[in-house]
């Protein structure tokens, strides 16, 4: 059964009654451009054809009740008593609740079901698609329009400063304002955004190494601390404001880790700009260089590939059809980005996880993926 389909048959069976609404918000992948949003810098993510979903209908009483399908369990608060941080997925809507009454808006409660076919702690961003789909409920009852960049910066808030995991714009970004068949290059300085089409006859494929990540470990935290401190050095707000001149004339007394943080974020930025010219002129083989290239610096340079995501990314750039292939999301785990001659996705995705398997007795997951549009109301 379709997600749609399911979200509102869950929901009529607990509720009796149809849901007076639905919302979906999608997971990402991000094609390149990564750990660069923290710094002010282009990424250039694209929404997948798999999301959260959230059937639902208004309440009187302030209180929100969800039923997440997938964990088999019910989170319940009252917007005007949220208490402290806790643990667990109901965080996510309390963080969203939060800084939207923190931010002046007018919150009524709601209750329903959510369910999702985005992998959770993949690197696709389950996460940020909850919170957009909350944010997308919270407006929706309200009547208000969706305002993209102002949902993304809540949902970041809620992520930061409520669940306490340090992550910047981007998830949220492209949840919240992706166009179908698009990419989106975003300035993460103004939140400004160009649609960039995908080359054509390519696929996106995501392959999954089936290793995990975890946010509030020390590893994402410690990349974001090396590039304000690389920033310092420079005398710089933040790297986005650093070139690779000034960087090749300034490096005398920086910690050479600190120096190769920087030269990443530096490097990668530049990637995402020709990546992006590389797309617009439907030129695929050079989009796939700059992919390399970006794994190449995130594996030597921000060291946050895994041995895992290095053999998926080497096994699928060897692999007949692939243009380029990259780790893609925060990295520690996680999974690869490939882009696909089309004719050959099929085959190379099964050429690609047996090999992976056949190396690491870990079954990949892989995804051929459509790019879709953002979060949205689909029945009112
Ligand atoms: P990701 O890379 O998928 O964003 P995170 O660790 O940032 O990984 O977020 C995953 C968390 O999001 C889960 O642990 C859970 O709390 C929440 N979440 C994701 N999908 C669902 C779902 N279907 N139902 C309830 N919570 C979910
Ligand atoms: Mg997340």
């Amino acid at each position: 059964m379709k997600l749609k389909e399911l979200v509102k048959q869950k929901f009529s069976d607990i509720y009796g009654a149809d849901p007076a609404l639905v919302v979906r918000a999608p997971g990402r992948v991000n094609l390149i451009g990564e750990h660069t949003d923290y710094s002010e810098g282009f990424v250039m993510p694209m929404a997948i054809d798999r999301a959260v979903w959230l059937a639902l209908r208004p309440r009187e009483d302030g209180i929100v009740s969800v039923y997440s399908v997938e964990l088999d369990d019910r989170t319940e608060f009252d917007i005007g008593d949220l208490g402290e941080p806790g643990d667990g997925w109901g965080e996510y809507l309390k963080g969203v609740t939060w800084a939207m009454l923190d931010e002046g808006y007018e919150l009524s409660g709601w209750e329903g079901v959510v369910t999702s076919d985005v992998p959770v702690g993949a690197g696709l961003s389950s996460s940020a698609a909850l919170e957009m789909a909350t944010a997308m409920a919270y407006t929706a009852l309200a009547s208000n329009d969706w305002n993209a960049p102002a949902m993304a910066k809540i949902g970041q808030r809620a992520e930061n400063e409520w669940v306490g995991a340090n992550t910047g714009i981007m998830d949220q970004m492209i949840s919240a304002s992706a166009v179908q068949d698009h990419a989106l290059m975003i300035d993460c300085r103004d939140l400004s955004t160009q649609l960039v089409p995908l080359p054509s006859d390519t696929k996106i494929v995501i392959l999954d190494t089936m290793t995990r990540h975890t946010h509030t470990g020390s590893g994402y935290n410690d990349r974001r601390a090396e590039c304000e401190a690389a920033a310092k050095h420079f005398n710089v707000e933040f790297l986005r404001d650093l070139d690779k001149v000034t960087l090749q004339k300034n490096v005398e007394g920086l910690d050479k880790t600190i120096l190769r943080r920087a030269i990443h974020v530096v490097s990668e930025n530049d990637r995402v700009v020709q990546a992006m010219s590389a797309m617009q002129n439907n030129d695929p083989h050079i989009m796939g260089l700059f992919m390399n290239a970006s794994h190449d610096s995130l594996r030597d340079n921000f060291e946050v590939t895994n041995r895992d995501l290095d053999l998926m990314a080497a096994l699928a750039q060897e692999t007949p059809g692939c243009y380029g292939a990259r780790m893609t999301g925060g990295g520690f785990g996680g999974c690869v980005v490939a882009l696909v001659k089309s004719e050959r996705a099929e085959a190379f995705a099964t050429e690609v996880a047996t090999d992976y398997a056949n190396v690491t007795d870990l079954q990949p997951h892989i995804y051929i993926c459509q790019p879709m549009g953002g979060a949205e109301v689909v029945k009112s």
